[in-house]
């Protein structure tokens, strides 16, 4: 199997060195793998994350993504919109869009931006939603404003789907049916999906369970 992540050695710093959120993290991941990476509060799940993502540049260490070196990728954002989908705790969809142009917004740089509505669609009936497509977040519920999200975040084909928390903020029945349709992408879509959570049982859902304490990655 090809790797699609692989970081050796890593490590991140905030506030001039002083917090010390990631202290020499390595992890090799293969493409197609469905990982979680467990650990509590504080522990360095986000940053590690943001790091894969390229959201953000490590201080030290080696980290490749999908092919890149981004420890040496100039152009950081366009390799975000090429390759990965985020997915956040709070779904952060843009307010006065509705459902249907909140999933467009990437493709405006990518390999759909001449097809952007009907693929847009494509990915909405993919997640029940077709018939939401024309209302704003405001008038979805939160399991529907999270398939939208999800949606977004396969707007571009990525190779990596990035979730940090992604159920948080929903009731264990709607938590239940995203965490199924992201396993589903996994398994028929052959997509790498990298989850983040504190939560053991959500973290059962992935093929691998990474652990991570103080910054560093402790078992899995
Ligand atoms: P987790 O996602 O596991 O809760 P984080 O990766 O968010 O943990 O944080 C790891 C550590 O780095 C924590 O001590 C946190 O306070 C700190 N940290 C994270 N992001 C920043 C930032 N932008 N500025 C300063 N400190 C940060
Ligand atoms: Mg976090």
């Amino acid at each position: 199997m090809e790797m699609i992540i692989d970081i050796k050695n890593l490590k991140k710093t905030f506030d001039n060195g002083k917090i010390v959120a990631l202290d020499g993290v390595n992890l090799q991941v293969d493409d197609g793998e469905f990982i979680s990476i467990m650990g509590p509060s504080g522990s360095g799940k986000s940053t590690l994350l943001n790091m894969i993502g390229a959201l953000d540049r490590p201080d030290s260490g080696m980290i490749k993504v999908a092919g890149r070196n981004l420890m040496k990728e100039k152009d950081l954002s366009s390799f975000r919109a090429r390759k990965i989908g985020f997915i956040f705790q709070l779904h952060n969809l843009i307010p006065n869009l509705t459902a249907l142009e909140n999933v467009e917004i990437p493709m405006f740089e990518g390999p759909y931006k001449d097809m952007m509505e009907e693929r847009a669609m494509e990915l909405l009936e993919y997640f029940g939603l077709v018939d939401k497509a024309n209302r704003l977040p405001s008038e979805l519920s939160g399991g529907e404003r999270q398939r939208v999200a999800i949606a977004r975040a396969l707007a571009n084909d990525p190779s990596i789907i990035l979730a940090d928390e992604p159920t948080g903020s929903l009731d264990s029945k709607t938590e239940k049916k995203i965490l199924r349709k992201l396993k589903e992408l996994n398994r028929e879509h052959k997509v790498t999906i990298v989850l983040v959570t504190h939560d053991p049982r959500v973290a059962s859902m992935a093929s691998r369970i990474i652990k991570i304490l103080d910054g560093k990655i402790v078992g899995g």
